[in-house]
């Protein structure tokens, strides 16, 4: 009776005893399963960065996860964790350190960018509010907190502010080749403008302000260096009797007329203006006062023997013949403006005074 007692124990213990081996089986199966899945996640959780070794992390949590999940002794598995831990955990902190050392970067640089966006000098209302909408797009990436979310948000706003600035560029480039344009222009309208402020309307030769600005501007440069020159002035004789008896508009075409032979007979350097009415100056710089009367004589006599035709379809009419007296002087020393003129228009009132038609020089 005791014995088969004592067997019905053992027998009870043997089932118990199986029991808890089949727990134990189960439970280091379900520990097993745990410990990979939680190596599986200690290894998503390692971001792909070279700088921290997160290929040779990952190697080692599968070496590691290999050699633990081989171990039998409980020792022996502690053994093992305890010398792995220090790892994991070192890269944990590694990785967290280059996560706020590259948040605390980037933070600067959108720091930076939002500050240059609005730095960005701007006239123009629309780009102001571009600038803007971008700081405040700029400030909610500082708000994200996954770094690879600020990372492509920043991307996209660097592209942003690129073309932004870029557009900006590019509108104040064709701005200013608009003006530039414009400017060139005026100031070819301005020189036209200038230059036909110093012409005859008529005869399209320097007018008397002209010659004034030219005279005063020789007599200047005289006083630096001297070099002589001579100045003529010619009056067309009778010429009110051309107006009576032919008409203003036939006077006007005479005044042109001797305005085209006087350009002819001059040189380049020479300067001839109409000084007013049917009188006209010419200063022939570098030219003596015995020149300057040989030149004067050769324009008096051209001019006298030029017969200007009337009417080219009418032969009858006689072609019209004009005189002109002219009153020749050099540039002295103490001279100015006002003086040689007044010489050489004493010389041409004697010129009238003698008969017209001739030179006289003073
Ligand atoms: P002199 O020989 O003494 O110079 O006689 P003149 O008739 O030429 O005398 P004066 O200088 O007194 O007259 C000049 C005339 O020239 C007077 C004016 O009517 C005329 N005249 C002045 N300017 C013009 C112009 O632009 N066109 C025309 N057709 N005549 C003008
Ligand atoms: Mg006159
Ligand atoms: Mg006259």
């Amino acid at each position: 009776m005791f014995l088969k007692r004592r067997k019905s124990i053992e027998n009870a213990s043997v089932v118990d005893l199986s029991q808890r081996l089949q727990d134990s089986e189960s439970r280091e199966n379900a520990y097993g399963s745990i410990i990979r899945t939680l190596l599986v996640l200690v290894k998503d959780f390692a971001m792909d960065i070279a700088e921290i070794k997160t290929e040779r992390f990952r190697q080692t949590v599968d070496d590691f996860g290999e050699t633990f999940l081989a171990q039998k002794t409980p020792k022996r598995l502690l053994s093992i964790f305890e010398k792995q831990k220090p790892v994991i955990t070192a890269f944990i902190t590694d990785q967290k350190r280059y996560l706020d050392e590259r948040e605390a970067e980037l933070r600067n640089i959108i720091d930076l960018l939002t500050r240059a966006m609005v730095s960005v000098d701007s006239e123009n209302a629309a780009y102001h509010r571009k600038i803007l909408q971008q700081g405040e797009k700029m400030e909610q990436i500082t708000r994200l907190d996954d770094i690879r979310k600020i990372k492509s948000a920043l991307e996209r706003e660097v592209a942003t502010l690129r073309d932004t600035v870029r557009s900006k560029q590019a509108g104040e480039q064709a701005r200013i080749e608009n003006l530039a344009g414009q400017v060139k222009t005026l100031r070819q309208e301005l020189s036209l403008a200038k230059e036909e402020n110093l012409r005859d309307g008529l005869t399209g030769i320097y007018n008397r302000r002209a010659f004034d600005d030219y005279l005063q501007g020789l007599i200047e440069r005289n006083l630096l260096q001297r070099q002589e020159f001579a100045l003529l002035i010619l009056d067309i004789d009778d010429f009110k009797k051309v107006n009576d008896t032919y008409g203003h508009p036939v006077g006007d075409r005479v005044i042109l007329a001797l305005a085209n032979t006087c350009s002819q007979m001059v040189r380049s350097d020479d300067f001839l203006a109409r000084y007013g009415g049917e009188e006209f100056v010419i200063i022939l710089p570098g030219a003596s006062r015995r020149n300057a009367a040989k030149k004067g004589k050769q324009i008096c006599k051209t001019i006298h023997k030029t017969r200007y035709t009337l009417d080219p379809h009418d032969d009858s009419r006689e072609p019209l013949s004009l005189t002109v007296s002219i009153g020749v002087t050099a540039f002295t020393r103490n001279d100015t403006a006002d003086s040689v003129l007044e010489r050489a228009d004493r010389a041409l009132y004697k010129a009238k005074r003698s008969g017209k038609n001739c030179v006289i020089t003073a």
